[in-house]
């Protein structure tokens, strides 16, 4: 009589199915959860899943070779399925990070009382903003869900000669107005520009201002000009007041502003918060209040929306 195969998974084979329902647990969490918890999960919930399959990976390999033969089709299967943990999770950090269309902040539809206006004066280009992916791409980030990058563009483009330097950039060295009424919880401006094109650049948000502008609701300006802020920790801010310059520190392309609202006074964490803006111009149409939006077309050209404050 032939040997029927008797061959069973191994014990740590079981831990597959507990990775699965955590994967959807988390899943659940991130569109369920209470706000922090979403954050949390976004950042640690897949890093987590990751970990505990490499770790069973290593406990597989270490058992297999103690209990020869070192594979058998079971183990195949075990190794298999345990290391689409860890490639799925560096597929996704090589997609941007997220499988997401958006962060599925709590505020989503959460409207402030504050008249928030633009925090850059004259014609201003909006090359990332608004509420969707296709027309800004900071939506996949917690902290930056309705984010903007604010610059200027003239005939087509956003700097005058080669663009080499950031003063080429009409932008560069604007005056960053503040948004609303607030209290400045903390200022970093400590960093140089960096050069054009060069990414990267730790902290991430370059020189930069946060301002408490109501209970729960901090405004982000970052990448400003070195040495060019005006405020401290601690000042008492008035709408439309200058705090600094724009300028090109911190991870940017190009000098641009960069501006969100969020929850948090805790920079990188915290979730957006949708930033409308009151009494402007788009294209020459006035806005009450509105979320102007950014975007490119094929060509990687700027086409959003170009806004002016109103006076
Ligand atoms: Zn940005």
């Amino acid at each position: 009589m032939p040997q029927p195969n008797k061959v069973k998974f191994d014990w740590w084979f079981y831990i597959i199915p507990v990775l699965f329902v955590l994967s959807a647990l988390f899943h659940y969490g991130l569109y369920n959860a209470p706000g922090i918890l979403r954050v949390v999960i976004y950042y640690l919930g897949p890093l987590l899943v990751s970990a505990l399959a490499i770790l069973f990976i290593f406990i597989g390999i270490i058992h297999a070779l103690v209990k020869r033969p070192f594979l058998n089709k079971k183990r195949l299967i075990s190794f298999g399925l345990l290391l689409l943990f860890p490639i799925s999770f560096v597929v996704l950090m090589n997609t941007n990070g997220n499988i997401m269309a958006a962060f599925p902040s709590t505020h989503a539809n959460y409207k402030s009382k504050v008249s928030y206006r633009l925090p850059l004066d004259g014609d201003i280009a909006v090359a990332w903003g608004g509420n969707s992916a296709d027309v800004n791409y900071h939506v996949i980030a917690p902290d930056q869900r309705w984010a903007y990058d604010l610059l200027v563009i003239k005939n087509g483009s956003t700097h005058t000669g080669s663009g080499k330097n950031v003063e080429d950039y009409y932008c560069y060295n604007l005056p960053v107005l503040s948004p609303a009424d607030g209290k400045v919880v903390a200022v970093y401006d400590k960093m140089q520009n960096v050069k054009i094109g060069e990414l990267g650049a730790e902290p991430a948000h370059g020189n930069h201002v946060i301002i408490e502008t109501a209970p729960k609701e901090y405004m982000i300006l970052c990448h400003m000009k070195p040495k060019s802020i005006l405020v401290k920790k601690g000042d008492v801010v008035a709408q439309g007041q200058e705090i600094g310059r724009v300028g090109n520190s911190g991870n940017t392309s190009e000098p641009h502003l960069h501006v969100h609202l969020q929850d948090s006074k805790q920079l990188s964490f915290g979730e957006g918060i949708p930033l409308y803006f009151s009494n402007y111009y788009k294209n020459n149409q006035y806005i009450e209040r509105g979320m102007p939006q950014g975007g490119v077309d094929r060509n990687n050209k700027l086409i959003g929306d170009v806004v002016r404050n109103a006076p």
